[in-house]
């Protein structure tokens, strides 16, 4: 029944369409779904049925009579060539290069189930999609070609001048509204924003080469610029598209009629399409402990070897991915320790970035994640405050890692016993300014600069039974270097501990005890 109703609205919405326009657009092979596009035929219509075909609509201007719902099926049937303008895009057919064979799937629903069965089979778990369609070029091209000629034939009429100069659907959205709803049902979930994205790319190489060599006549000459492109992909294909675009863009209608044979030669190969779906990265945000001063904080080689026991990035990362079925991460952090130098307190603020997450967690998951780093057999590493994040806690924690304090506890030695005036100059000094020279342990990768920045605040804490070892508890503004603070660099950073106090200061050992940040509390 519903067929029969499908079949009802094709009918009256074809038939009120001008059959002298409607059959020229046959005659030139557009497909039933341009033909509806260009008149702009309102989103709810026919553009999911697959009745809607050109040989339908055919017999439709041939005899007015509805057609018995049982012979309906003689509509679906292919006719050779695809559409002039769509290339058989809104056909729904298209070049399958893995397998090497022309899929004609003139049905919606046998369509969408090859996308839907590419989602399970990379098992995502998804509570929403949204498509996104990439067409070549010609496209465009084949469609201002055909709207030019009908301009030139029926540009004075009524109906010309209410339907085709508004707006019409663009062939993405037509395609959109073709399968989205059987996609939903398939799938099902609802289309509209989502992180997990189905992409179609749509490539015709030869009708596109054909476009190439009519832009390239038209810059009498000069090639430098358009590449040559025997392999069609989504990277290769965007530069020199966008040249092509400008030069298409540029053209005056009389010379664009020049360039292109109207009407257009019949395609008999649909495009090729590639199906490709992925899910835009997810975060996963919280603070960690280090409490190794064997362990870097990335992945750090050097010639083939490995610096330090293991990495902050791989031990959380490790225990992040396989639950999250991702393809690969990236490492955030606010700021970074040496190696040989802990981290404590509140831990430091960073980011997982997962990409292409099959799974996103949930907080039974992230409470796994949580536990099996905290309750690992070394423990170098601890997290707390673990949460999925959006992306913009990136920003917030870019922003942040170059404004926010830091605080540390360093073990100091001087050369000299320290006395109770020390202690007085160290706490009595508030925000003091100081400028530093690139150390010279970072010179080889780091360009030489003075940089000013700020010490907070100071507090010696004695060791007892010591008098030149004590604990040097600081706040400083992010991004200073303690350890060239406290013995001066050979004088790059000035003032420093050892300056100040008029002896030789050593550090022996840093821990990192507090990086304020807000959001990652
Ligand atoms: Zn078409």
């Amino acid at each position: 029944m519903a067929e029969e109703e499908e079949l009802m609205t094709i009918r009256a919405t074809a038939l009120s369409l001008p059959h002298n326009a409607l059959n020229d657009l046959l005659s030139v092979a557009v497909c039933g779904r341009c033909i509806f596009r260009l008149f702009g035929i309102p989103a709810s219509s026919s553009y999911s049925s697959s009745l809607l075909s050109t040989s339908l609509l055919r017999s439709l201007l041939l005899d007015e009579e509805p057609p018995a719902s049982d012979s309906s099926q003689q509509y679906q049937g292919q006719e050779p060539g695809f559409c002039s303008i769509c290339l058989g895009v809104l056909q729904l057919a298209y070049y399958n290069r893995e397998q090497d064979k022309c899929e004609n799937k003139t049905l919606v629903c046998d369509f969408a189930l090859e996308i839907s069965q590419l989602v399970k089979r990379e098992e995502y778990n998804i509570d929403g999609f949204s498509l996104e369609i990439s067409l070549p070029l010609i496209i465009s091209a084949n469609e201002k070609a055909i709207r030019l000629y009908m301009k030139k034939k029926y540009g004075s009429e009524g109906w010309f001048q209410e339907k085709f100069l508004a707006e019409h659907i663009s062939v993405k959205d037509a395609l959109k509204l073709s399968i989205t709803s059987s996609l939903e049902t398939l799938l099902g979930v609802k289309s509209g924003v989502s992180s997990f994205r189905i992409r179609l790319t749509y490539c015709h190489a030869k009708a596109s080469s054909k476009l190439q060599s009519t832009n390239h006549s038209l810059d009498n000459g000069d090639d430098s610029h358009v590449q040559s492109r025997t392999e069609c992909t989504e990277e290769s294909s965007s530069e020199s598209d966008a040249v092509i675009r400008r030069t298409l863009d540029s053209l005056q209608d009389h010379e664009f009629c020049e360039r292109f044979i109207f009407p257009p030669e019949k395609v008999y190969e649909p495009c090729s399409l590639t199906f490709r779906c992925y899910r835009m990265p997810i975060y996963i945000g919280g603070r960690y402990l280090k409490y190794s001063r064997n362990v870097s904080q990335t992945c750090w080689i050097i010639d083939d070897e490995r610096m330090g026991e293991a990495s902050v990035e791989e031990i959380i990362s490790s225990n992040v991915l396989p639950i999250c079925k991702g393809d690969n991460f990236k490492f955030h952090a606010a700021g970074r320790e040496d190696i040989d130098v802990r981290m404590l307190g509140s831990g430091r603020p960073f980011l997982v970035e997962i990409q292409n997450a099959r799974h996103i967690p949930t907080s039974a998951d992230i409470e796994e994640i949580v536990d099996k780093i905290n309750n690992s057999k070394d423990k170098f590493v601890m997290v707390r405050n673990l949460n999925l994040v959006g992306s913009k806690a990136w920003t917030l924690m870019r922003e942040g890692e170059a404004e926010k304090q830091k605080q540390y506890a360093a073990l100091v030695w001087i050369s000299r016993p320290l006395n109770d005036k020390d202690l007085q100059t160290i706490s009595s000094l508030k925000d003091m300014d100081i400028l530093q020279k690139t150390p010279i342990r970072v010179l080889h990768r780091r360009s030489p600069l003075e940089r000013k920045r700020i010490i907070h605040w100071m507090m010696v804490e004695k060791i007892a039974g010591s008098c030149q070892y004590f604990l040097l508890h600081l706040c400083t503004q992010a991004g200073t270097y303690i350890k060239e603070f406290v013995h001066g660099d050979l004088g790059r950073t000035h003032p420093s501990i050892g300056s100040l106090l008029g002896c030789k200061a050593e550090i022996l050992q840093l821990d990192v005890t507090d990086v304020k940040m807000d959001y990652f509390n």
